[in-house]
């Protein structure tokens, strides 16, 4: 079957074989190898491609298997979706500590990537709270290990791309969350300083911060007292203890087909981009939200990956390190570099990132400043945008995140997860993908 990952970019023929439990994942894996694991397709790139190769689908390792209501340690197979889980334990008082901005995700495919949300500068990413998880190899070797038992495989296989073998199962400490609802702020900024000075005061008193960045406003020159104009929305969110809330609406919605040219082209994106930070300079202050809505906003559009048009789009996700003037610089030069261009979309995310070290070898999160928006792929010229920009990124020592790639050079993947080689000794060689041949040679 044609398979594409959530950019769209092309639709290749795969032999997608589901995996179902334990057993017959062993025997699937033992008597045919050369294939990657596939969740639920919601990385953007090739990370869980194989054209012309074969995927095992794990959304078939759907059991939930323990749960300590004492604790909050939940086992589950690899295959369960973080929206399950949440509408499960969030009426029970336990919640998923770290999530992405998407819950239409597998356990499996968020440990293989190490994901991160909203709370990273409080509580790190997924990988931190994965307590254990069951490896199986492709020779059938079963592999139990965690942050305190067989650490290295655990270090390599949280943020591993699923290259070290395909995880069947994972124990998950929750957290303990009073209810549904968020207390939640939203502050319009006009400059990167103002941006900064934000997240400093935030993070001790908020554990949820992002920004909205209008990504063509860096373009358009420097205030009086010569500090970069960015315009934005800051927003910030707290657990509410809320007894009484307002009903939630279920405002679901499809987009009903590809439009043969992108939505977004320069003209839509700067009236768009206008028109939504007036009216969240209009709607600014606080208010209360269910986390779906917080946490999940895309969730309510189902694909929306269409409005991109029919040849696909790319995210391009960059941290750079920090704190520091020069990730402040840097995040200047990129905006002014993607202004000049007039390309990027209304999807555009700015976050800092906490002060942990990442879990994973190959980890994306790490201290600094993450900038993530998406392009409609319009050719060469877009990839000579990127190419000024992985200028940038290398330039700072920052990478790119690996779930969202589609293009980045094997160099810049190279100097950007120093830890590459170290992770070389954990693949298992009966399992390719097409991210693991353009990066890493096979
Ligand atoms: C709207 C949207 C918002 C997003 N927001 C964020 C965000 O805020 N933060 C963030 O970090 N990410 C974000 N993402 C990216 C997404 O969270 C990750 O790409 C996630 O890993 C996708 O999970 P999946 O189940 O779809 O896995 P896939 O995309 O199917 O696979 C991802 C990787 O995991 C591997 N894998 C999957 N299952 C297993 C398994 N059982 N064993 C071994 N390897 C496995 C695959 O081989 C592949 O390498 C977002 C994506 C979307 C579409």
């Amino acid at each position: 079957m044609n398979v594409s990952a959530w950019g769209r970019l092309s639709a290749t023929p795969h032999r997608v074989v589901p995996l179902f439990d334990r057993a017959s994942s062993a025997a699937t894996l033992r008597a045919e190898s050369g294939g990657v694991a596939l969740g639920m397709g919601r990385s953007y790139g090739d990370t869980a491609l194989n054209s012309g190769g074969l995927l095992w689908s794990t959304r078939g390792l759907d059991r939930l298997i323990d749960f300590d209501a004492d604790t909050g340690r939940l086992v589950c197979e690899a295959g369960v979706q973080l929206r399950d889980i949440q509408r499960l334990f969030v009426p029970r008082g336990w919640m998923l500590a770290a999530s992405p901005g998407t819950q239409i995700v597998t356990v499996g495919g968020a440990i293989a990537n190490d994901v991160h949300g909203k709370n990273h500068h409080a509580v790190g990413s997924f990988g931190d709270h994965v307590t254990r998880l069951v490896l199986l190899r492709t020779d059938g070797e079963l592999i139990e290990c965690g942050p305190e038992q067989r650490s290295d495989w655990f270090a390599a296989t949280v943020g591993g791309i699923g290259l070290t073998g395909v995880i069947l199962l994972a124990e998950v400490q929750l957290r303990r969350v009073p209810g549904p609802w968020l207390d939640t702020e939203s502050i319009p900024y006009g400059t990167l300083d103002e941006f900064f000075d934000l997240s400093n005061r935030s993070e001790a008193d908020w554990e949820y911060t992002v920004s909205w960045i209008d990504c063509l406003s860096g373009s358009v020159g420097r205030e009086p007292s010569g500090r970069t104009k960015a315009r934005g929305l800051f927003m910030r969110g707290n657990h509410a203890m809320a007894t009484e809330s307002p009903p939630l609406r279920d405002s679901t919605r499809r987009v009903p087909f590809t439009p043969p040219v992108p939505l977004v082209n320069k003209l839509s994106l700067r009236a768009f981009n206008t028109a939504y930070y007036w009216l969240g300079c209009w709607r600014a202050g606080a208010s209360q939200q269910h986390y779906q809505s917080f946490f999940y906003p895309l969730d309510n559009l189902h694909e929306w990956n269409r409005i991109y048009g029919p040849r696909g789009f790319y995210q391009y996700q960059c941290v750079i390190p920090g704190p520091g003037p020069d990730s402040s610089s840097a995040i200047q030069a990129m905006l002014r570099e993607i202004g000049r261009a007039g390309k990027g979309s209304f999807l555009a995310v700015l976050k800092k990132f906490g002060d942990r070290q990442p879990v994973g070898l190959l980890s994306f999160p790490r201290p600094g400043v993450t900038l993530a928006l998406d392009f409609a792929n319009s050719g060469a010229d877009l990839e000579r945008l990127f190419e000024r920009l992985d200028a940038i990124v290398a330039e700072t020592g920052g990478r790119l995140y690996l779930a969202k790639d589609a293009r980045m050079p094997r160099a810049l993947f190279e100097s950007g997860y120093a830890r590459h080689a170290e992770f070389r000794a954990f693949r298992d060689p009966g399992i390719t993908s097409e991210m693991s041949r353009r990066l890493m040679g096979d």
